[in-house]
């Protein structure tokens, strides 16, 4: 009783010092959950009122974009950088450009990542940033102006040993080789200041496969765990974008049958599987065509479903690689009813805290995204340590470390999410505690800063 009256005061405090922020709220009560306990019998982090400074961002930077689009318009868009923890490690996270960002979410993005960082084992410490600018329908030249203009601002905040960004939603290889040109420009240097760079400007081998695969390696431990594989079992995956695509790769190397994918319209069912040559065609459409998805059910004659998430269809496995809350309750409940067994969160937060909580109570192999999608940027700090060292590991030695680290984390996570009276992990409240307890400690270290 008396833990949950903390809980409660403690988010109350959070929600009104941050009104309106609800996915932010959202992150901080699932986290919370589990650490209000930690903490309360490791009384040292609550002496130094460890979770309150960690729930404050060291700053946010927030800043006009002005552009000009192809009909000499002048834009202006909205840029952020929420610089949320450097305990361990420079800051580290995605960009995201998309019309649906705004600071709750950058922040709810911001305070996950520092717990993914901590269980990545790598020096990296939590960040996020972006642009409520929609790429969608946009020209080249277009996006190459607005990518200069955001990091005209930008560029000020970050460095290798400040800040290091990466791609998100809406920012992919292309997006990164205007930020960092346009960096190099105005630094006059050419150095590790962004991930998920090209081969040919300092990129790393695996950065683009890293989250899609890292999440199937993570699956494949928690099947391994309870007996069982990838192998023969028919998957679900939503989005169709990087972390959708590589994690469809990975699925079907492994003898997985990928059946769906999707974009903001909607989803294709192909019942017969996702080969590689149609996941082939996938990627030539969303990198180079910029397509839509419903362009695959036309050329292999597959159902297309408009305006609906993939989670309706039968599965053994299903692969969130969307966006934030894109599975609710009653897609929760069709999954587990239809016979899944296991949830790969490729996305960030892509359960509604619902769905989440069904997810746990139904026991199924849960595996949340704070884990589930670290390799990304478990690779992306592989990245930087290349460039710091200035040689390239070749893929195969990036796909062995990329697979020590995602077994490393489920380790962990098996570690802090045993239950009582039950075999089941929870999976939740083990990434929790064991990304928590690092950078705590590390906090803990510096004093009262
Ligand atoms: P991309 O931009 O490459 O692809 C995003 C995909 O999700 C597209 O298919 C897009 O469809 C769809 N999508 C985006 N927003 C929405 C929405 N509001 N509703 C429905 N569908 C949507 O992004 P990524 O693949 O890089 O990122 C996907 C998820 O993975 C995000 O949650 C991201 O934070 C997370 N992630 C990414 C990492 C990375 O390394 N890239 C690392 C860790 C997590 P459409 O084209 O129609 O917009």
């Amino acid at each position: 009783m008396a833990e949950q009256l903390e809980l409660d005061s403690f988010m109350k405090g959070l929600i009104k010092r941050n009104p309106d922020e609800l996915e932010f709220h959202q992150a901080v009560a699932e986290v919370a959950r589990d650490i209000v306990p930690f903490i309360q019998s490791n009384p040292k982090y609550a002496e130094e009122s460890i979770l309150e400074r960690l729930t404050e961002p060291d700053r946010i930077l927030i800043f006009r974009v002005s552009w000009v689009d192809d009909d000499n318009n002048v834009r202006a868009n909205r840029g952020y950088r929420v610089q949320f923890n450097n305990a361990i490690g420079p800051y580290k996270g995605g960009l995201r450009f998309h019309p649906s960002v705004n600071l709750s979410i950058l922040k709810f993005l911001g305070f996950e990542q520092i717990f993914k960082n901590s269980l990545t084992t790598m020096p990296i410490g939590g960040a996020k940033g972006g642009a409520n600018f929609n790429p969608r329908g946009k020209s080249d030249r277009e996006i190459m102006r607005f990518c200069q203009a955001f990091m005209i601002e930008l560029s000020r905040h970050i460095g290798p040993d400040i800040d290091v960004p990466a791609g998100d939603i809406g920012v992919g290889a292309r997006e990164v080789g205007y930020l960092y040109g346009q960096y190099k420009r105005i630094a006059n240097n050419h150095t590790g200041v962004i991930t998920g760079k090209s081969l040919t400007t300092g990129g790393s081998e695996i950065r683009k496969e890293a989250t899609g695969y890292g999440c199937v390696y993570f699956v494949q431990e928690m099947l391994k765990h309870a007996g069982n594989s990838i192998e023969g079992k028919i998957c679900a995956i939503s989005g169709s974008g990087n972390v959708a695509q590589y994690t469809a790769e990975k699925l079907i190397d492994l003898g997985g049958k990928v059946v769906t994918m999707s974009d903001s319209d909607g989803f294709i069912y192909d019942e017969n599987g996702i080969t590689k040559e149609k996941l082939a065609w996938i990627i030539d459409l969303k990198e180079n065509r910029r397509g839509r998805i419903k362009e695959y059910a036309q050329e292999f004659q597959v159902e297309y479903i408009q305006g609906k998430t993939p989670w309706s269809v039968p599965c053994d496995l299903a692969f969130p690689s969307a966006t934030q809350n894109e599975i609710h309750l009653e897609d929760a409940k069709t999954l587990v009813k239809n016979g899944c067994i296991a949830i790969g969160e490729g996305a960030n937060m892509p359960s509604t805290a619902e769905a989440a909580e069904y997810f746990l109570d139904a026991k199924l192999l849960y595996a949340p995204s704070k884990a589930a999608n670290a390799g990304g940027v478990a690779v992306s700090a592989l990245e930087m340590s290349q460039n710091s060292m200035r040689l390239s590991w070749d893929w195969e030695e990036l796909d062995q470390r990329l697979q020590g680290i995602m077994k490393r984390i489920h380790a962990s996570c098996v570690e802090h999410g045993k239950q009582q009276d039950t075999d089941a992990i929870n999976y939740v409240k083990g990434s929790n505690i064991a990304g928590f307890i690092k950078v705590a400690d590390a906090m803990l270290s510096y004093g009262v800063t």
